[in-house]
């Protein structure tokens, strides 16, 4: 039980670790012909930067609002081209990136057969997560439409200026820190549920927690605890009224990927939960029920070797009072009257040990690119100064903040890489009901 307590030695690391080489999924899209898709100059050498998010044309952000749109709420787009639906059902599957569920679609008969088929219409069949590709900040652009800028959940955990400390933004919610404060922006739920009933199908233990008040506040919340009570409580919320917006969350497969890695038989199986819990909501949802599926982000396995405690590096941490944010997407917050010289040697020294492997970035740089589309003036300073975001398997973290254990997860997202910012916009057809009895009047053969 102590190997993985272990922290990787300087030496293990000298040459950027000993990477094994799973780029595979991550970093061959996105080295574009040298030129950054984002057309901010980056410091020499540095890989191409791949394009931002397509925040309200095809994000995770524009799934609820344009299905409050399609419900009749015209203070919201239907930027996806949805089709008309009198009630309509968001699956969202933590965790399933776009690229993972095309690889291992053996294991989704019936997801697949959807994709095969889903050709008509406008709507996209890939949508952007936010930045990071988090649960905090996709879910919060989901529940609310707005960019990662303006709701100010950019990060797993993130500087809380306000208290000079870094605040959690998950599980472990700072007590100083209203959910309602830290993300002012309303929800769709909120808006919506004055005309159009609003449920969301949760883990119980969400129900009044603080991320749930900050991204989703404003529907009826129904928990239950297995995928398959949840599966029966949305297609039961679905027929309570002739319309209404339901939200399904799926927390099983991230987990599965986070302490398995998503190339394992628990993601396969739990794979294989989804597809089958999708195909009964299919079945037993009404006719006239349109259902989707996404997800919040993607999925990078990251080995062992190539999980670093760069706080054991002295240049890597030099001038920096808080480290925060996800190991794929680590924000650096500098000290105050830290001078522009010293975070270009701070950023240098980054580049010299990993630029190969991530993208040293500035906020400017960031904001610039459009990462986090038009950002607030309160959500900047939350923002570190300087981004490492990872573009090959590689996970960043600083062992004197972070326990040990966070070593342990192999799955990893966070990043802007392809593989973590692609996912599905599937739109799952409700099946016909099996004939019973046949109805009165109708014509035998
Ligand atoms: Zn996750």
């Amino acid at each position: 039980m102590r190997a993985w307590a272990a922290p990787i030695t300087a030496a293990d690391a000298a040459d950027g670790t000993d990477t094994v080489d799973r780029t595979d999924t991550v970093s061959k899209y996105d080295a574009v012909g040298g030129a950054s898709a984002t057309g901010v100059a980056l410091s020499a050498g540095q890989p191409a930067l791949p394009a931002a998010p397509a925040y309200g044309k095809a994000s995770i952000g524009d799934v609820l609002s344009s299905a409050a749109a399609v419900l009749g709420d015209d203070s919201f787009e239907n930027v996806l081209n949805l089709p008309a639906a009198p009630r309509i059902c968001v699956v969202l599957a933590d965790g399933l990136g776009k690229a993972l569920l095309k690889q291992r679609s053996a294991h989704a008969p019936f997801l697949r057969g959807v994709m095969a088929q889903d050709n008509d219409g406008g709507h996209p069949r890939t949508l952007q997560a936010a930045f990071p590709s988090t649960t905090v900040t996709s879910l919060t652009s989901l529940g609310t439409g707005a960019v990662p800028g303006r709701h100010g959940m950019v990060g797993y955990d993130v500087l809380d200026p306000r208290q000079d400390r870094v605040v959690n933004l998950l599980g472990n919610w700072d007590a100083g820190v209203d959910p309602l404060q830290w993300q002012p922006c309303a929800t769709v739920f909120e808006k919506l549920s004055a005309s159009v009933p609003c449920t969301t199908v949760s883990l119980p233990r969400f129900a009044d927690s603080p991320m749930t008040r900050a991204a989703l506040r404003g529907s009826e919340f129904r928990g239950a605890t297995s995928t398959h009570a949840r599966v029966e409580e949305a297609a039961a919320a679905l027929a309570a009224s002739p319309r209404g917006l339901v939200y399904l969350y799926w927390s099983e497969l991230d987990k599965a990927g986070h302490a398995h890695g998503a190339d394992s038989a628990q993601w396969e199986h739990q794979l294989e939960e989804l597809d089958a819990g999708m195909k009964r909501l299919a079945a037993t949802a009404p006719a006239d029920a349109l259902i989707l599926l996404t997800a919040d982000h993607g999925m990078v396995d990251v080995p062992r070797s190539a999980r670093i405690d760069y706080s054991v590096f002295p240049e890597l941490v030099a001038g920096v009072r808080h480290t925060a944010g996800e190991p794929r997407m680590v924000h650096l917050y500098l000290e105050p009257g830290t001078t522009e010289e010293a975070r270009g040697e701070l950023m240098a020294a980054w580049l010299e040990r990993f630029g190969k492997k991530a993208w040293v970035l500035t906020r400017e740089q960031a904001v610039a690119a459009g990462y986090f589309g038009e950002v607030a003036h309160t959500v900047s300073a939350r923002i570190g100064d300087v981004l490492i975001l990872a573009r090959e398997s590689i996970a960043f973290y600083d062992l004197r903040r972070v326990r040990a254990q966070a070593m342990e997860v192999v799955g990893q997202h966070g990043s802007i890489t392809k593989a973590e910012r692609e996912v599905p916009l599937l739109r799952i057809p409700v099946t016909p009901k099996k004939a019973g009895a046949p109805r009165k009047g109708a014509k035998r053969r």
